[in-house]
C-alpha cells in the first residue's frame, strides 16, 4: 500500500474513528482514472494524483469515500445517470464534511443550497447532463466519486442486502466512535436517520411516499417493489391510529375551549 495512503487513513483512524473504522472496510486499490472512487469493496486512487493532495486533503478525500457508502450512493443510483449521480452525491455530502472539519481536495463541490436535501432531491434540481455526458461513471466533483456495488444486479433485493450489512457497520463504527467521544452531533444524528430509514421508511420509500420529515439524505428508494401485505397492513394501523389519538386531541382541545 502507498505509505501517503497508509498515512492518511491511520490519521483518519485516530482523529474520526467513525470515518475510519468505516474506510478500513474497503480494499485500497491503484488505478489509472482521474482522481478517486469507491464502490462498498474497494477504494480506488490514482497514486500521482493522490501524492500532490496536502495531507489534510488526502484524509478528506478519504473521509469523502466514506460518506458515499454512509449514504449508500452506491446502491441507489439506479438508472440515472452516473455522471449526473456523483455531481449530486457530493452535494450531499460535502457540507457534512465541512461542518466535521475536514478539507476537501481543491475544486470539491460545495453549495449551502443542497444542505440537508437527499441526492435524489439535489439529483432532479441539477440541469439534465448536457450532450456528449455519457452514463458512464465520471467523477464530478472531483474530490473522489462513487461506483455502482459490483455485487450489485440492479434488483431491490441485493440493494437492500448490501444495505442492512453496511448498516449494521455504520452502527457499530458510530458506537465505538462515541465511546471514544469521537463522534459529533452532526454525524450522531445521520446514523439515526439511517436507523430510522432502515425500519420504519423503508415501508413508505416502497409505497414512493418519499416525504421524509427528518431530511435524512440516506431515504433507499425501491420503486420496482412494494410492500409484503403484512407490512403494508401494520402501516395502514400504524396510521390509523396515529389518525384516531389526534382527533380525540383535538375534541378535548374543543370540550376545553367550550367549556
Ligand atoms: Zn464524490
Amino acid at each position: 500500500m502507498n505509505p501517503l495512503f497508509q498515512k492518511a487513513r491511520s490519521r483518519l483512524i485516530l482523529d474520526n474513528p467513525f470515518f475510519g473504522t468505516l474506510c478500513l472496510r474497503q480494499k485500497p486499490t491503484e488505478w489509472d482514472e482521474p482522481t478517486g472512487a469507491v464502490d462498498g469493496k474497494h477504494l480506488f486512487y490514482n497514486v500521482k494524483w493522490f501524492e500532490k493532495l496536502t495531507e489534510m486533503e488526502r484524509v478528506g478525500f478519504l473521509a469523502h469515500e466514506v460518506m458515499h457508502l454512509v449514504l449508500m450512493h452506491h446502491t441507489r443510483r439506479q438508472e440515472r445517470n452516473a455522471h449526473k449521480w456523483n455531481i449530486a452525491a457530493d452535494y450531499a455530502i460535502n457540507n457534512h464534511l465541512i461542518a466535521e472539519g475536514f478539507i476537501l481536495p481543491k475544486g470539491g463541490l460545495v453549495d449551502d443550497q443542497y444542505e440537508n436535501m437527499t441526492t435524489e432531491a439535489i439529483y432532479n434540481m441539477l440541469p439534465e447532463p448536457p450532450q456528449g455526458w455519457d452514463a458512464a461513471y465520471k467523477d464530478g466533483g472531483g474530490c473522489g466519486g462513487v461506483l455502482d456495488h459490483p455485487d450489485s444486479d440492479g434488483t431491490s433485493g441485493t440493494a437492500s442486502a448490501i444495505e442492512s450489512e453496511l448498516t449494521v457497520a455504520i452502527n457499530q463504527a458510530a458506537e465505538a466512535a462515541k465511546a471514544q467521544g469521537k463522534l459529533s452531533a452532526n454525524m450522531q444524528s445521520l446514523v439515526t436517520d439511517i436507523k430510522l430509514s432502515d425500519s420504519t421508511f423503508h415501508c413508505l420509500s416502497n409505497l414512493k411516499l418519499l416525504t421524509n420529515p427528518i431530511a435524512g439524505p440516506t431515504l433507499p428508494i425501491r420503486k420496482e417493489t412494494y410492500p409484503s401485505s403484512s407490512k403494508l397492513y401494520f402501516f395502514i394501523l400504524y396510521r390509523f391510529i396515529n389518525l384516531h389519538i389526534l382527533g380525540l386531541l383535538c375534541k378535548q382541545v374543543n370540550n376545553l375551549s367550550l367549556s
